[in-house]
């Protein structure tokens, strides 16, 4: 289906991305670096690898979010029960009720990019 790329706006033909292939190959480069650094400053705040590799932190929560990128210390949280977690959308309890189909625990099907961002405080 056709969508318009989250980055630079122009209208693709998606196949699950919501960015284009320009951008999704400008992403790949920046996770390269994000990793390599990751990989040589083991225990880098989000903040830090950002800065390092010049880009938002927002990126680097994305890759940490979509489960790609681990070692980074962040604030995340299961996005179903609110516990902390270091890596990507659910703590391992939550995935596990997903993964065997109890309930919904997505709630109204929304995404990392466009729903409000809850970050609750501890
Ligand atoms: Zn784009
Ligand atoms: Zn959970």
């Amino acid at each position: 289906m056709l969508r318009n790329c989250r980055q630079c706006g122009a209208l693709f033909a998606s196949s699950g991305s919501d960015v284009c292939p320009e951008c999704l190959a400008r992403e790949e480069e920046v996770f390269r670096s994000v990793r390599a650094y990751v990989v040589d400053h083991p225990d880098a705040s989000v903040e830090e690898v950002a800065e390092a590799v010049a880009v938002e932190p927002a990126v680097i929560l994305r890759f940490l979010k979509q489960g790609r990128l681990i070692g980074v210390r962040a604030e995340l949280t299961c996005e179903s029960c609110g516990r902390p977690i270091s890596e990507g959308r659910f703590c391992s309890a939550c995935v596990a009720a997903l993964r065997s189909g109890l309930g919904d625990h997505t709630g109204p099907r929304s995404t990392f990019y466009g729903a409000p961002r809850r970050r609750p405080r501890p």
